[in-house]
């Protein structure tokens, strides 16, 4: 499947809901979604996507919008998600918990939920400009999986430019979670643990994904 490439917030209409996915831009009133809470193209106000609709949806439907929501999320191509699942199908746990830990622990959504980043395709943009190293060594891998004890670090010959100059006072007033330890002087940041389920997103609805693929 090719990356998508499109407008995102077309991706928020299609899902009848915020993902927000542009980083600032999202808790503005230019958020296209503030002004057009329908689906996009010719049909879609009457596509029966938005939330009042949604009780009309069949199972499969579902579990399809819970999956794609997701991915949408996390900014993950169909292939890459598939074997997201399949991985966390072998750990130990629940499935859908793995699934959504393994999402987490990417280090574009690393880099994001550091606050080194306003959106994760900002976050995953600057990994693939080479600006972070992991454990030391530079990496421009956005799907590259953390564990616990790796360290994320703005690379130093990146720290000059001008958008990580600022960064460190920025990043001070972005919260970040219980399972990142983050010094923004610096601009470090380490994976303590896997985030728990209360600590990731709570409107994605991982029984639904797991549905999905066990179809
Ligand atoms: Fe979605 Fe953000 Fe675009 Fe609004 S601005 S439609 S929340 S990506």
């Amino acid at each position: 499947m090719a990356k998508y490439l499109g407008p995102v917030c077309k991706l928020c209409r299609r899902e009848g809901e915020k993902l927000f996915l542009k980083g600032d831009r999202c808790y503005t009133p230019k958020c296209a979604f503030e002004k057009r809470e329908f689906a996009p193209g010719q049909h879609g106000k009457s596509s029966g996507r938005s939330k009042s609709m949604s009780g009309r949806e069949s199972d499969y439907a579902r579990q399809l919008r819970a999956k794609q929501r997701a991915r949408r999320v996390y900014g993950v191509l169909e292939r890459q998600f598939r074997r997201y699942y399949a991985v966390s199908l072998k750990r130990r746990g629940l499935t859908g918990l793995n699934l959504l830990q393994i999402l987490e622990s990417r280090l574009d959504s690393v880099v994001y939920r550091l606050g080194f980043a306003t959106s994760r395709s900002q976050a995953r943009l600057l990994v693939t400009h080479g600006h972070f190293t992991v454990n030391g060594r530079r990496t421009d891998i956005p799907s590259m999986l953390l564990s616990a004890g790796d360290e994320v670090q703005v690379r130093e010959g990146s720290r000059g430019s001008t958008y990580f100059k600022d960064l460190p006072s920025l990043a001070e007033a972005r919260n970040f979670p219980a399972w990142l330890t983050r010094d923004a002087k610096t601009l470090t940041g380490t994976v303590q643990r896997l985030p728990e389920r209360a600590e990731i997103d709570g409107s994605l609805n991982e029984q639904l994904i797991v549905e999905y693929y066990s179809r």
